[in-house]
């Protein structure tokens, strides 16, 4: 199989009613990527891919509804895995918590590789890039590539982060869109179906597909939003669901 997209939690904020927070497979052939660890994640993960195959942890940044998991995970190698360490890719403050949640360096199975805005790496034939977008922390958009063929990740994101300029020409954009245009508000640290719309239809992108939506809000009246403004193929997040790029 080629790239592809697995939703493992998709509520924004909190978990709906037996839902899970943030949290995404990205598989490409015998890679895997576990991006974003929120509540719930862990074990919608493993209905997948076990945590001993798995290539990396991606974490974007170290809002509990994103990275919750990341201790837990740590606990699961530690203890329980035929294998030693596992790399983690994130912001040095996902270190930082981790370490502080863990009650001490966990270096010793977190082989940490830890990313700022502009960075590139690469795992396993998987290309990542990086870029700071504008939350209420650290936070890291990412894109992920294969070849010819890349998905772009927003994480968290009010509207004054450039995303346009980062996902221009993405074959698939998985974009936070926690509200709509009738919750927005100044100084909201996220992005409404509108706003994410404008921005995806802005950089090109061919195909996008929303997250992040807050529990209680109509995942119809975000597609509604969206597609008055983006014309590409629209889906909703939902945990299970598999994306092919
Ligand atoms: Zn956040």
């Amino acid at each position: 199989m080629g790239l592809s997209l697995t939703i493992l939690g998709c509520s924004g904020s909190y978990a709906e009613p037996g839902g899970a927070c943030s949290g995404y497979l990205v598989r490409d052939g015998g890679t895997s990527l576990w991006l974003d660890c929120g509540p719930g994640t862990l074990g919608n993960l493993q209905r997948h891919v076990s945590l001993a195959d798995l290539s990396a942890i991606v974490v974007s940044h170290h809002h509990p509804d994103h990275f919750g998991e990341l201790p837990v995970a740590y606990n699961a190698v530690k203890w329980y895995l035929e294998r030693e360490t596992i790399p983690v890719i994130a912001p040095v403050s996902v270190r930082e918590m981790a370490d502080a949640m863990v009650g001490h360096d966990t270096s010793d199975v977190f082989d940490w590789r830890i990313v700022g805005s502009g960075d590139e790496l690469s795992i396993d034939g998987l290309d990542l890039r990086f870029d700071l977008t504008e939350h209420s922390v650290e936070c890291m958009a990412v894109e992920i590539g294969s070849g010819e063929e890349h998905i772009v990740y927003t994480a968290d994101t009010s509207p004054g982060w450039d995303l346009e300029a980062f996902a221009a020409g993405a074959d698939l954009l998985l974009g936070e869109a926690s509200i709509l245009e009738v919750q927005e508000r100044p100084g909201m640290p996220h992005l409404s179906s509108r706003q994410l719309a404008e921005r995806a239809r802005a950089a090109g992108v061919s195909r996008l597909v929303i997250t992040h939506v807050i529990p209680g809000n109509d995942p119809e009246a975000h597609l509604r939003e969206a597609a008055a403004i983006y014309d590409g193929r629209i889906d909703i997040a939902e945990v299970g669901l598999t994306f092919e790029v």
